[in-house]
């Protein structure tokens, strides 16, 4: 069965980004009858922002983007991953310095995957990567280690995040090999861009989710718009409800380039969708 996870960190208010990451979680666990988890990623206590917990939550109510089973919280775990990383010292793949828990990659180790989007491969020589935390010296895990312990025992069949983690995936690739453990096939998304094709701000009209929806957007028109954000059917057909995203989702129509923000585009949707909701009411 097909089981994936959306794990942010509350370390701000959604914003569109990852938000879509979140959205197509949803649209691929449903598309193929699977489960779709949510796991807030809480154990970096410095970058905790107060609120952005409860603000993730009611994103994906709103959104009608549905979690299941129970909400998953780092933070309630940290015994099981001092026991994991316990193994890796005890194996001697781990070394302890400075009070903290520390992995170096072997320099001849050589990573590769076929990445979802786009079934290009990635590779990796271990001499690239660089020697990494996974247990600090306050005793939390950091995200590499409870990041692939969850996955592997959550089973998790896909990860599908943002661009920005594929120098992380070489890592998380050694600590599967050192746990021998399976890995999860590999999803990275293309960052989402401004019209100037620099990385998405609020200067290029972005906002977070909550902030569109006080706005008034509907939150159809930005399901709508999201599912836009990268996937494409290759026809030019723009207007999908939520049950056709998942009748169609598939990662094969996820694109290699950059997805490029544009606020009127989604200004265009929302009228769309507030004429189609307001005809259907009519009728
Ligand atoms: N906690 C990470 C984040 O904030 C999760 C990345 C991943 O999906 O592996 O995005």
């Amino acid at each position: 069965m097909v089981r994936v996870r959306f794990a942010p960190s509350p370390t701000g208010i959604p914003h569109i980004g990852n938000t879509r990451t979140a959205f197509f979680n949803y649209l691929f666990a449903k598309h193929n009858k699977g489960e779709f988890i949510l796991r807030i990623e809480d154990t970096d206590k410095k970058r905790i922002v107060k609120g952005a917990e409860e603000a993730i939550l009611e994103i994906l109510e709103w959104l009608g983007i549905k979690y299941d089973g129970k909400l998953i919280r780092q933070s309630d775990r940290l015994d099981l991953y001092k026991k994991y990383v316990q193994e890796l010292l005890d194996k001697k793949i781990a070394h302890k310095k400075e009070g903290a828990v520390w992995i170096k990659v072997p320099e001849d180790k050589k990573f590769e995957w076929i990445d979802k989007v786009g079934q290009k491969k990635i590779s990796f020589a271990g001499k690239d990567v660089d020697e990494f935390v996974i247990l600090k010296s306050d005793g939390y895990p950091t995200y590499h280690l409870a990041n692939i312990v969850d996955d592997h025992l959550m089973e998790i069949t896909h990860v599908i995040r943002g661009e920005e983690w594929i120098s992380s995936t070489p890592k998380h690739l050694y600590l599967y090999e050192s746990f021998d453990w399976e890995p999860p096939q590999f999803a990275h998304l293309p960052v989402i861009l401004g019209t100037d094709r620099s990385k998405l701000s609020k200067r290029h009209g972005a906002q977070s989710i909550l902030d569109y929806r006080e706005k008034g957007y509907l939150k159809e028109a930005l399901l709508n718009y999201m599912a836009m954000l990268g996937w494409n059917l290759g026809s030019d057909r723009e207007i999908f409800s939520m049950d056709e995203l998942i009748k169609l989702f598939e990662l094969k129509d996820v694109n290699t380039a950059n997805p490029i923000f544009d606020v009127k585009k989604l200004e265009w949707l929302n009228g769309v969708w507030i004429r189609s909701i307001a005809e259907q009411d009519i009728k």
